[in-house]
């Protein structure tokens, strides 16, 4: 059974080598659906009884990253220096360096590396995350599994 939360926040990003506009500095109204996968709980008399996970579990744990690390920051990849030049230089902003480009297809597999571990199987019911999908724009996703 497979349980989904979504989650959505705005960011800013760009894709440094991009061959058209990716490339200029831009934001999105990013949306992730955190896709958890597990037998449903049969423990009698449990809060979690019928149920895969709480959901509340879920937003919990994936807001706590999402919201305080990635919501009105500006995702920079550690090779762009003119950005890195930027914030170093600028207070009052929220940059997030990683170690990748930041395109929809990096960013849900840094989002599923970061939750994974944090997907905690307390009822032995072989709860574990299974997708990320990162939408970018209403029309274009990217998702990352194991
Ligand atoms: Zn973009």
């Amino acid at each position: 059974m497979q349980v989904v939360k979504i989650i959505q926040w705005d960011m800013g990003h760009r894709v440094m080598n991009h061959r058209s506009i990716c490339k200029g500095l831009h934001g999105h109204r990013y949306r992730a659906e955190i896709c958890i996968q597990g037998d449903m709980i049969d423990v009698e008399g449990v809060s979690e009884e019928g149920m895969v996970v709480d959901f509340s579990d879920i937003k919990e744990i994936a807001l706590s990253f999402i919201h305080s690390k990635l919501d009105h920051a500006f995702m920079v990849w550690d090779k762009d220096e003119e950005m890195i030049n930027f914030f170093n230089s600028s207070k009052g902003h929220k940059p997030i360096i990683v170690p990748f480009t930041p395109t929809a297809e990096n960013v849900a597999k840094y989002i599923f590396e970061t939750l994974s571990p944090k997907i905690i199987d307390n009822y032995g019911n072989g709860l574990h995350l299974m997708s990320v999908k990162v939408w970018e724009t209403p029309t274009s996703y990217a998702v990352y599994s194991e």
